[in-house]
């Protein structure tokens, strides 16, 4: 064995930013990991031997495809797709798959190597993914997104398997597109198998797979005030989009007591001093789940609400914060006036939402900051536990569904505390704590293999 003695974190990022030029959100995502695992592994020459970081940020496959597809007026559209396998060292490939007009390698690398360190984390045999395509689901008809999502399986289906890579739902992808790109996947291979998660109940779903990323959201700030004697009832919480991971957070929240008052999309947020019950959650959902419709609707639903065009809600005073609509919505600007009105925990149900100053700054102000790998972790949780009922060909009853994404949550609560608690176990610094608990699993398993 070489002496690939020990390198600096700078001169780490250096060589990152060189052999991925342009590509600012995967810089970002391997920063904010690599510091705090730089400082874990200053002694412990084997991880710089073996170069473990460098290797976990080169993803494994890079693969790039053309999506062609014909809209409703017989035009001729073309996309760009990708997969991204960054890291199988502890399980097959696992994450998500976006569909958004933002997508690119950059934002698809970033999720995918952040996907390895959350999935490990999660405890279950899963190593990390992602992929997309830059194509815009809104504005399109159920047709023409059902001839996009066949025509992008058409390709991947030759990059996945139900041991080899096992894509899930994102942002712009969910059981709508999950269904197509299911079918389309039967149908060229002739296997009914669970290489996609987020299915229907119908075929190879799992109960409460749907709810699994808000909910867990909830419960990780759940554990990090039980860890402070503290509760989220009577708590004022301002969260942040309307999909999915919003949809089910502000449910919880609301179920835990807690006052939900914000909901946004790209367009804008709604503020509602009354807070959110069932009842208007209920019918946000349908507003967005079947109407397709814009939260700009609310307030003309509800008049207590009022509607806040091209802003983000971080300016509401509250107690608790819960990003969950997409990386970089929280600048450092925003994390200040978080912190001058009061907030106390954040939790991160979006993937990166904070940019790393604004990280620098809850941390400095000492508040419960939960980083998505750990916060958001339940959706991919619950998804590993549908890879296992298909493998088993079983389904599991939701009660027990619920208490082992409780008890996933609560794992990697105590993970988080065992690596990020300081010294004195006066704080706990939960972005440390799950990039360090990330990393030793995915890092000892590479060292097993040897050099591949
Ligand atoms: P959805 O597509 O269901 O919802 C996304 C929400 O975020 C929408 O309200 C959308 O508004 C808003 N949004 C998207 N892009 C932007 C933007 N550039 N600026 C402002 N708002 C934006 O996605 P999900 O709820 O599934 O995902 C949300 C986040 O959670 C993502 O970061 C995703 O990676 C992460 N996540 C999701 C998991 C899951 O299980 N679904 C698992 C773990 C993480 P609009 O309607 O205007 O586009």
């Amino acid at each position: 064995m070489g002496k690939n003695t020990a390198v600096t974190l700078d001169h780490f990022m250096d060589g990152l930013r060189k052999r991925n030029p342009g590509q600012t959100e995967f810089h970002q995502a391997v920063y904010e990991v690599s510091k705090p695992i730089f400082d874990f592994i200053v002694d412990k020459p084997l991880y710089h031997e073996y170069q473990i970081m460098r290797r976990i940020a080169e993803p494994d496959r890079v693969v790039s495809f053309r999506v062609c597809w014909e809209d409703d007026e017989g035009n001729i559209r073309v996309n760009r797709g990708w997969r991204i396998q960054n890291n199988n060292a502890i399980g097959p490939y696992k994450g998500g798959i976006r569909f958004h007009p933002s997508v690119n390698e950059s934002i698809l690398k970033f999720l995918a190597f952040e996907q390895t360190f959350k999935n490990s984390l999660t405890g279950l045999p899963m190593g990390g993914g992602k992929g997309g395509a830059n194509f815009n689901p809104k504005g399109k008809s159920d047709h023409e997104v059902m001839r996009f999502c066949q025509s992008f399986m058409t390709e991947l289906y030759r990059h996945i398997g139900d041991d080899i890579d096992v894509p899930a739902g994102d942002i712009g992808v969910g059981a709508r597109e999950i269904g197509y790109m299911f079918g389309q996947w039967k149908r060229i291979t002739r296997q009914h198998t669970g290489v996609l998660t987020g299915k229907g109940l119908e075929y190879g779903g799992s109960l409460i797979r749907t709810e699994a990323t808000g909910y867990g959201a909830t419960y990780f700030m759940q554990n990090m005030l039980a860890h402070r004697k503290d509760a989220i009832d009577g708590k004022i919480c301002v969260v942040s989009g309307s999909g999915n991971v919003a949809q089910y957070a502000v449910e919880k929240i609301t179920q835990l007591g807690g006052k939900v008052v914000t909901m946004s999309d790209s367009d804008g947020y709604i503020h509602d001093p009354e807070g959110f019950t069932q009842e208007k959650l209920d019918w946000v959902k349908a507003l967005k789940n079947e109407k397709r419709g814009r939260i700009e609707e609310y307030a003309k639903k509800f008049k207590k609400a009022k509607y806040h065009a091209g802003k983000r809600p971080w300016g509401v005073p509250c107690q608790l914060a819960f990003p969950c609509a997409t990386q970089n919505e929280i600048l450092l600007e925003d994390a200040k006036t978080l912190l001058k009105n009061g907030c106390i925990g954040v939790s991160e149900g979006a993937n990166m939402p904070t940019v790393i100053e604004g990280i620098d700054a809850f941390l400095d102000a000492r508040i419960l900051f939960g980083p998505a790998k750990a916060a958001n972790a339940g959706g991919v949780g619950v998804s590993g536990l549908e890879m296992s009922q298909n493998s088993a060909k079983i389904s599991w009853k939701e009660e027990e569904l619920q208490r082992l994404l409780t008890d996933i949550m609560k794992d990697i609560h105590a993970s988080c505390v065992e690596y990020g608690q300081t010294k004195d176990k006066k704080f706990v610094d939960y972005v440390r704590g799950a990039n360090i608990a990330g990393f030793v699993k995915v890092a000892d398993a590479m060292l097993a293999y040897g050099v591949v």
